[in-house]
């Protein structure tokens, strides 16, 4: 099977799970076990006939290898193809388990990679309904098929012939005889097959598809309580006087969003980040600050139909037996086993490193926000709803940097250009719009990416910028189709999605410095799917560690500061002209500005995410560990995390970030580090680093084990350094310096 076919992969500042996770890894790590019959009940008699009219089970057509048939997609078609690419794939699975012949790679695993080709299709389809398309009658197919994709994919992973045969491939001598690749492939099905309970009893692994269904069916319901909570509750302003601060965008933006849900006249603040936070950046009117900055932080935790804590104990508590079961001490230890940091003891000293450092930076901003305060008699201590507010106005004070200064410069398309040449430059990628593909929304634009020098087809883009109902909050990458050459070249279909809020017509969209940060980080994500050279589709792209995926997105984001893109993209919507040099040295002074803070939140949730999934079977009230965790951490009480966690659903709406919410900064760490290779070898365009970086990272999708991967493009291992200069903290502690264990050396004294 395909071990990830479809990746979602979020943002830091996104609020959105990797929806598609849960249904994507196929016999990866969530999976019960049904017998053959379970499935044939879901197939009744007329399915065969159905599939004939389904355009879900259709083939792509036309160029490119053919494009998803988004122009012909029925809700009601979902349930059906996914049944029907289900019995198929199980079939094509069984065939593989029955062989008669001893098992080899090529009749066991590389048949196992041929396998699923419809359901690759159809859920790449039905991840873009969970994510940009959803709607009621859409979650009612989610509520139902959800928990039978877990049951499908045990189903397979569960299937005691077919992994003697893959333990049999994974044991023989003539696997030294297998390319690289096919090893790593090997070890890969091997691994994680165990890891899905292949060894257990039959009782345990029954056990283990309960647990697995019933975990698939909760993160259903938390993700709809979190969407329930972010699109019904909202704060209406209904007065100019309540406007008071907020800058003109902000107010079209809300009276738009007013319009929408026929109340004219009124200005509405969605309850989503990107809503919240600039209100809580800009509002004058601290009441209403405190009322959004409660309603945003409260998703999920209000005690109503909605409310996820009950949820979340018992995600916990199944997780937890589900650990044991599979034979780890907790989900955490589970979870980080295949990962590169590979123990969640690694994780703590890493994040622990940084939090102290962190903390006391946050008390300086305190410091500086609260004299601010005072010196405007504001009468007030520096509560969580005024952070962002008082924040701004220090930037303003101390670095002359006003972000609505900046945000004249900042026009989405010409970014967007800037985003292609930066890949011209790096990659050779060259792209051009293509208009004869169907799309699933009229939003959403196609480019064809090519080889500038040798004009030879390496995929397609497909971009979807504007927020609208029934779209996850956030920003996210996704394939709808990995490269692979298993039989014949495939290439690749990837996507970049956002929730930018559209403009007037005719208007450009200008966005803030953090969006545009956000738009290279995804793009980072898009060209490491882009640039991928491999020959299997389990290993392609983006399917590498959650704690080394966040490494070529991240670093991509360092280009959109060079002078570069900002002279030639970075210009004034009315006057044309570039931004100013003083303008951009001012952001570059600015740049370790408020890290404490950005630091702090982000770290609260990584470090309670960890540790609740440390805390083994106990009954987990969330609330109270949440509070009990945070005052052992010394959290600051001018901050709240970034995700709490009845509204965490990289955490709790499927397993995809679970235990795994510090790969963000574990990736910075290798980000921040790769990019000093840039800054040594004399600039962001060397020619050499950026070959070695498309060779040795982007392109190698999971042949290789990442660390072995960075080590020979870096030459050595990460150091934390990089990371802690690029946020303006102390560089002291270096014997926790390194994320990979050092050899043992001689004592220096
Ligand atoms: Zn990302």
């Amino acid at each position: 099977m395909k071990l990830k076919s479809i990746l979602t992969i979020c943002l830091l500042s996104s609020s959105l799970a990797p929806v598609q996770a849960q249904t994507a890894r196929a016999g990866n790590e969530t999976n019960p076990k049904h017998n053959m019959e379970s499935v044939k009940q879901f197939m009744p008699a007329e399915a065969s006939l159905a599939a004939i009219e389904n355009p879900l089970l259709e083939k792509w057509k036309g160029a490119f290898g053919g494009t998803p048939l988004f122009d012909r997609i029925k809700v009601a078609d979902f349930k059906p193809a996914l049944e029907t690419a289900m019995a198929e794939k199980l079939s094509e699975v069984e065939q593989i388990a029955k062989n008669a012949a001893a098992a080899n790679f090529e009749n066991t695993i590389a048949a196992m990679e041929r396998t699923g080709r419809t359901l690759d299709r159809v859920q790449a389809v039905y991840g873009v309904w969970s994510s940009a398309m959803n709607n009621a009658e859409f979650q009612a197919v989610e509520r139902e098929m959800n928990q039978k994709l877990a049951a499908f994919s045990d189903q397979i992973t569960q299937n005691e012939a077919l992994f003697r045969r893959i333990e049999a491939v994974y044991n023989s001598p003539d696997k030294t005889k297998l390319t690289p690749e096919q090893q790593r492939l090997t070890w890969l099905y091997y691994t994680n097959f165990v890891r899905a309970g292949a060894r257990l009893k039959p009782d345990a692994k029954a056990r283990l598809s309960q647990l697995n269904q019933q975990l698939a069916g909760l993160f259903t319901r938390f993700s709809q309580n979190q969407l329930a909570d972010e699109s019904e509750r909202f704060l209406v302003l209904k007065s100019e006087a309540e406007l008071a601060g907020l800058p003109q965008s902000l107010r079209d933006a809300a009276a738009q969003e007013a319009t929408a849900k026929k109340m004219s006249g009124a200005w509405i603040v969605t309850n989503t980040r990107s809503s919240v936070e600039p209100f809580l950046t800009y509002s004058d009117r601290r009441e209403l600050r405190e009322k959004a900055w409660r309603m945003f932080v409260n998703r999920g935790d209000n005690g109503d139909a909605h409310d996820n804590n009950k949820i979340i104990t018992e995600i916990l508590q199944l997780r937890a037996e589900r650990a044991k079961l599979l034979g780890y001490q907790t989900h955490a230890h589970w979870r980080l086993d295949d990962k590169m940091a590979k123990t969640p003891e690694r994780t703590m000293e890493l994040m622990e490193a940084v939090w102290k450092p962190a903390v006391a930076r946050v008390r300086e901003e305190v410091k500086d926000m609260q004299t601010l305060a005072d010196k405007e008699k504001a009468n007030i201590k520096i509560e969580p709803w005024d952070y962002r507010y008082y924040a701004e106005k220090v930037r303003k004070e101390r670095y002359d940097l006003d972000q609505n200064e900046v945000k004249p410069y900042l026009q989405l398309e010409k970014l967007r250009e800037g985003m292609f040449w930066v890949a011209g430059e790096l990659f050779n990628f060259n792209f051009s719009p293509v208009t004869n593909v169907p799309v699933y929304h009229p939003d959403v634009r196609v480019w064809e990416v090519k080889d500038k020098t040798t004009g030879k087809h390496i995929g397609l883009w497909y971009f979807d910028p504007f927020a609208r109902e029934g779209k996850s909050s956030g920003a996210w990458m996704n394939a709808y189709r990995n490269q692979e050459r298993v039989d014949g070249s495939i290439t690749t279909i990837v996507s970049n999605n956002s929730n930018f809020v559209k403009g007037k017509p005719g208007e450009p969209v200008l966005i803030s410095w953090d969006d545009a940060t956000t738009l290279f980080h995804e793009f980072g994500h898009a060209l490491h799917g882009l640039s991928s050279n491999v020959t299997y589709p389990s290993l392609s792209g983006t399917s590498v560690a959650t704690d080394y995926v966040e490494f070529p997105s991240q670093i991509l984001e360092r280009w959109i500061s060079t002078p570069e893109v900002l002279q030639k993209f970075a210009v004034h919507y009315q006057t044309g002209k570039p931004i100013p040099q003083n303008l951009v040295d001012r952001i570059e002074r600015a740049s370790a500005f408020n890290q404490g803070f950005a630091t702090v939140e982000y770290l609260a949730s990584a470090l309670v995410d960890m540790k609740m999934h440390l805390a083994g079977s106990q009954k987990i009230d969330p609330d109270a560990f949440e509070r009990k965790t945070l005052s052992e951490l010394g959290m600051p009480g001018e901050i709240v995390m970034r995700h709490r966690t009845p509204q965490f659903g990289h955490v709790f709406s499927s397993d995809g970030y679970s235990a795994g919410y510090y790969s963000y900064i574990w990736s910075d760490v290798i980000s921040a580090d790769a990019y000093d290779a840039f800054v040594e070898a004399g600039g962001p365009y060397n020619k050499a680093v950026a070959a070695r970086l498309r060779k040795y990272v982007f392109s190698v999708g999971n042949t290789i084990d990442p660390a072995d991967a960075y080590r020979t493009f870096r030459g050595r291992d990460p150091k934390i350094e990089a990371l802690m200069r690029k946020r303006g903290f102390p560089v002291n502690d270096s014997k926790k310096g390194k994320l990979t264990p050092a050899k043992p050396k001689a004592k220096s004294r």
